[in-house]
Order: C-alpha cells, then structure tokens, then sequence
C-alpha cells in the first residue's frame, strides 16, 4: 500500500499541498472539518497514510482504524459533544464515498435519525 497519493487530495491536506480547518493531529492521523458540514459538527479523521478506505486500512493491520476510532472519541470531547456523535465510513461510491482516501466522517450536535439516507 503507497504511503502517500501524490493525486489524493487527503494527502494533499496531510501535506499542506491544500488548506483545511486542522482540529487535531496526531502522529498517524489528522483531523479537520468537513467543507460542506452537516451537522454543527462535522469533522473528518483520517491517516496521514493513504489508504482508499476502512477496509484496505484494517486489512493492513497497524491498528489505524482503532486509532481513527480513538481519535474521533478525541475529536467528540474537544467539540463539547462527549460521547454522543456518528461515526461514518462510507465504502464504495454506491454507498455514498466521493474521497478515496479513508476517513472518519465524526458527527454530531444534532439529533440524528435512523436509518441514515
Ligand atoms: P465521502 O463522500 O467520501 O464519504 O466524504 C468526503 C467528504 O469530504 C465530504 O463530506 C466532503 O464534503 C468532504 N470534502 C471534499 N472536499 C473537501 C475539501 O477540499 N476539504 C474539506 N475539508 N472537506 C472536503
């Protein structure tokens, strides 16, 4: 698995290459908010390495996804959302992804309904 897409635009985020409103970084992932949020809070979690989505991130077995899971707990506290908050990885565009660069949709500070569109 490459580290880095030199086309991805999350590895362009990871790098700076493009901006983003960073949350929280830490050693393996980054954190910023969605452009188009839709919730009061809408921040994306991912790996600085890339990976097209959770599963090729699991299959490569480092514990990434526990840590984007750990970090989006993270993310919730900061924004004052404790531990009421949706966590989404959409796999596959017929399932709503649009960025083949794995990522932690963390929303909340709304209800929410279910299921989800
Ligand atoms: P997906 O549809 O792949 O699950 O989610 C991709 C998310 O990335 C979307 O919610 C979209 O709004 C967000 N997004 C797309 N381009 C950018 C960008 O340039 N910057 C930021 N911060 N978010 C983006």
């Amino acid at each position: 698995m490459a580290q880095s897409d030199p086309e991805c635009l999350f590895c362009k985020i990871v790098v700076g290459e493009v901006p983003a409103e960073i949350v929280r970084e830490g050693e393996r992932t980054v954190a910023f908010r969605d452009i188009n949020p839709q919730a009061p809070t809408h921040v994306l979690v991912i790996p600085r390495e890339h990976h097209p989505d959770v599963a090729a991130a699991a299959r490569a077995g480092t514990g990434l996804v526990d840590e984007i899971a750990r970090e989006a707990q993270e993310v919730a506290r900061g924004e004052g959302i404790g531990s009421d908050y949706r966590m989404v990885f959409n796999t596959g565009t017929g399932a709503g992804q649009t960025v083949f660069h794995v990522h932690a949709h963390v929303l909340g500070g709304r209800g929410m309904e279910w299921p989800p569109g």
